[in-house]
């Protein structure tokens, strides 16, 4: 095929990919808070969700973070983020269930934790809610899947809300509007490299 030939081919091609783009643009005109579901058992749950906090931040948006497992306040985004003063910074979670070993202790912090979100979701001056590792309190039982349900479908309609955690339910699923599953390939813990600051905290 001749130069002139290939290039023609090309622009052919790129029209008709054009065509569909602009089709698919012109349909997505609707506005809405959304519900973002980030889980799976590979890397870059949470920080996936620091990095839309920075991009609502950027746009002059009101951010509130809710961290419900981790009992660790000294990773990079709680010492950046909590200077910042539209950031509410939340730290829920008491550590993982393995180090509380104490069921009705879980539960207890799990509800009380709830009920501070629950705030968020009624405030409509909060643009962006970020419910990180919040898939354990209900894969482990500690909150109700319906309430959480029913919380998170009274929000304000323009509240953006992320939540991260590995093995989100399926109701979960079933009612957000993007789902991603982080896949596990490959995780330089496993060859025996320790948490490295900016990169793990
Ligand atoms: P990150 O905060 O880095 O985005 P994450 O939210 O997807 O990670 P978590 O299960 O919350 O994952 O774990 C947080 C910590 O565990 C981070 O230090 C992260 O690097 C590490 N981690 C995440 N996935 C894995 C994995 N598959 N194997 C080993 N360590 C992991
Ligand atoms: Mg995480």
């Amino acid at each position: 095929m001749s130069t002139s030939e290939q290039q023609a081919r090309h622009k052919k091609r790129m029209q008709k990919k054009k065509t569909l783009v602009d089709a698919g643009i012109k349909r997505a005109d609707r506005e809405q808070g959304l519900l973002l579901v980030l889980t799976g058992n590979g890397k870059g749950k949470s920080s996936s969700a620091f990095g839309m906090v920075a991009r609502a931040l950027g746009h002059g948006m009101t951010v509130a973070v809710a961290q419900f497992i981790k009992g660790r306040d000294d990773t990079g985004e709680d010492k950046f983020f909590r200077q910042h003063s539209a950031v509410q910074w939340h730290r829920l979670g008491e550590g993982f269930t393995w180090e509380t070993q104490n069921l009705e202790g879980d539960k207890e912090t799990a509800r009380r934790g709830w009920g501070v979100v629950k705030k968020m979701l009624q405030d409509p001056m909060l643009d962006l809610v970020v419910l990180d590792e919040l898939t354990y309190t209900l894969k482990y039982g500690w909150l109700d899947i319906d309430r959480v349900v029913k919380d998170l479908g009274s929000r304000p309609p323009m509240q953006h809300v992320i939540i991260t955690g590995r093995a989100a339910p399926h109701r979960l699923i079933q009612i957000a509007d993007t789902v991603t599953e982080l896949q596990d390939t490959k995780h330089a813990y496993r060859a025996g490299v320790r948490a490295q600051l900016g990169i793990d905290l």
